[in-house]
């Protein structure tokens, strides 16, 4: 207890769980609800005002992000506060447990069938943060904290990186590179993307107990992530027998290039089970050549006729604004995606079709929800494209189009 805070906010602090990049994680209890919480402070870092200043945002950000979620694979965000002795504060559900890392530096590689659960259970997280428009943007080992029942949490939602940082300048490169997409290093792009190939990173490590990027000094391993493949897990560790489709599965979430990886967390997950199951994944090399052409050009002419209209109705003139925008154009759930169906998906499986069109419908719902009915609607092309027998696009269709601002 040497050295601890007795008391940050209304919490008891009762030890010390852990310490971050970011910052000092103390196990406490609420008195007021009498249950242990974590509460994590932020490092006494030194830096200039600006700084601090980004830092105190990023904070914020990490509290208003994991706040919107709430899913049993998500570790729950209770409180947030600002202490006059140690500064702002974050009270967390308290996980007992350990993280990945430990479990991977304790026992090595796991087994399929722990490896599957994981996946799983990540993979269930993410989706539910990416439908909530909410990117992790730090995963690895150490945010994946597993219970004494073995359900996995994540943890630490919303770091957001100090802006103009790089890895030499100031020598505290925030996130972990190792499981860094290359873009997030090379231009700070943070998407549903990047998540996934964080999340590929720590499977490849769970898979086989190595990294895929290995190398202790943060600017070699950077220099790795961006521009050298990984070799397969099974040659990392020749000991741990991973069939090669299953090697395949995982390097594709690791691609360099966003769009050559998985349409979402779910479909890597799904691959990875059939993938164990011997069957094939599907290949980069087919999906480079279909789908993501088709799904960008699907957008594209979604987005053409989206701002088409748009830029169209400042420009009528008279009383009535809103006269001449025809309910059939728009928003582009009107077009025809079906005529993409057959050039698309056909390298996925059937259940990876079903799962894909899932995602989208959820982040059509989301973007309806934000009012943002662009997205709302090139979603549920994508849907559509992915699978257009399920009744629920048909539905969405019917609310896009209701939403429209000139409709009715
Ligand atoms: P980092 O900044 O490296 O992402 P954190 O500062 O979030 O790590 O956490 C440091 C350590 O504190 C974790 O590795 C974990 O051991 C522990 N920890 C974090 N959050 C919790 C929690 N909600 N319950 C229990 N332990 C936690």
């Amino acid at each position: 207890m040497e050295g601890l805070p007795p008391q940050i906010g209304r919490y008891r602090i009762d030890g010390l769980l852990g310490s971050g990049s970011m910052g000092t994680v103390y196990l406490a209890h609420d008195a007021d609800l009498d249950r242990p919480v974590a509460v994590k402070t932020l490092r006494d870092l030194v830096l200039d005002e600006q700084m601090r200043e980004v830092f105190l945002g990023r904070f914020q950000n990490e509290a208003r992000a994991a706040a919107r979620l709430h899913h049993p694979n998500i570790v729950q965000i209770f409180d947030v506060g600002d202490d006059p002795k140690v500064g702002p504060y974050l009270v967390f559900e308290y996980v007992h447990g350990h993280t990945l890392k430990e479990e991977l530096k304790k026992r090595g590689p796991l087994s399929r069938d722990k490896l599957l659960d994981l996946a799983q259970h990540v993979g269930d997280a993410l989706a539910t943060a990416h439908l909530a428009g909410v990117i992790h943007r730090d995963l690895k080992p150490e945010n994946l904290l597993i219970t004494d029942n073995g359900q996995v949490k994540l943890a630490d939602f919303g770091i957001a990186r100090v802006p103009n940082a790089d890895l030499t300048k100031e020598g505290q490169f925030l996130g972990t590179p190792c499981y860094a997409a290359p873009e997030t290093l090379r231009s700070g792009e943070y998407s549903e993307q990047s998540d996934l190939f964080s999340f590929g990173a720590v499977i490849y490590e769970a898979a086989c107990g190595e990294r895929a990027f290995p190398g202790a000094e943060a600017m070699a391993v950077a220099h790795q992530v961006m521009s050298k493949d990984p070799v397969p897990p099974s040659e990392a560790n020749r000991g741990a027998a991973i069939p090669t489709t299953v090697d395949a599965a995982i390097l594709r979430a690791l691609r360099k290039n966003p769009s050559e990886r998985y349409a979402s967390t779910r479909t890597f997950v799904s691959a990875l089970k059939e993938a164990y199951d011997g069957r094939r994944p599907p290949t980069a090399q087919r999906k480079r050549k279909s789908l993501p052409l088709v799904m960008t050009l699907t957008f594209g002419v979604l987005l053409a006729l989206w701002v088409a209209v748009e830029n169209c109705e400042p420009k009528v003139a008279g009383p009535d604004p809103d006269a001449g925008t025809g309910a059939d154009t728009g928003t582009g759930v009107g077009t025809d995606a079906g005529a993409d169906i057959d050039a698309g998906p056909d390298s996925l499986s059937p259940h990876e079709r079903e799962e894909a069109a899932k995602d989208e419908l959820g982040r059509a719902r989301a973007a309806l929800e934000r009012g943002d009915l662009t997205e709302a609607a090139a979603a549920l092309d994508r849907a559509s494209t992915f699978d257009s027998s399920n009744p629920d696009v048909a539905e969405l269709r019917e609310q896009i189009l209701a939403a429209r601002p000139d409709a009715g």
